[in-house]
């Protein structure tokens, strides 16, 4: 087991992955602050916030290196050992499967919209990367924008851009709408 676990981890244990852990939770906070309100809930609520930011964390569960994923290994590990990284978790499929599952156990809007949002915000950033997803997973074929890759400075660049229109977008509705 423990060489299986070290094969699964990642060349870039670390602070690449907490990097890039805070860039999915910024893109994934960005994009509950656009949607919110287009779907009747306040983007300032502190809830849906940290929800969004969950969200847009958990497909990264299927990498044992990952933010996620070292803090949760008994799932990460063999996730990774028999799907491997960006497969399932990160698929149409799983973003449909948990909805069904949060719906079906009674969970309201206000606590499934953020985390699905939070949730595909981590697929389209990871598809805006060379490496692309398995949308269609079982499907092998890959989706790419490629505008980037991953851990590069245009990576960066790009989250930098999104957190800021985002943080300029909840001082707007803050203002507009007060605290
Ligand atoms: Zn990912």
């Amino acid at each position: 087991m423990a060489e299986q676990r070290s094969r699964l981890l990642p060349r870039r244990l670390g602070s690449n992955w907490i990097v890039m852990a805070s860039s999915h939770v910024a893109v994934g906070v960005a994009a509950w602050t656009w949607t919110a309100p287009h779907l009747g809930l306040s983007s300032l609520n502190p809830e849906g916030l940290v929800l969004a930011a969950v969200g847009a964390l958990l497909p990264d569960i299927d990498h044992p290196g990952s933010w996620v994923g070292r803090r949760l290994s008994l799932i990460s590990v063999p996730l990774a050992a028999m799907l491997g990284h960006r497969g399932v978790t990160h698929s149409l499929v799983a973003v449909l499967a948990c909805m069904a599952f949060l719906r079906w156990e009674g969970l309201s809007n206000s606590v499934v919209a953020p985390l699905v949002i939070g949730y595909l915000s981590h697929l389209g950033a990871d598809l805006l990367t060379t490496n692309g997803l398995r949308l269609a997973w079982p499907s092998s074929k890959r989706h790419s924008i490629g505008v980037c890759r991953t851990g590069s400075v245009t990576e960066s660049v790009i989250v930098a851009g999104v957190a800021l229109a985002a943080g300029i977008n909840m001082m707007h509705i803050h203002q507009a709408f007060g605290p």
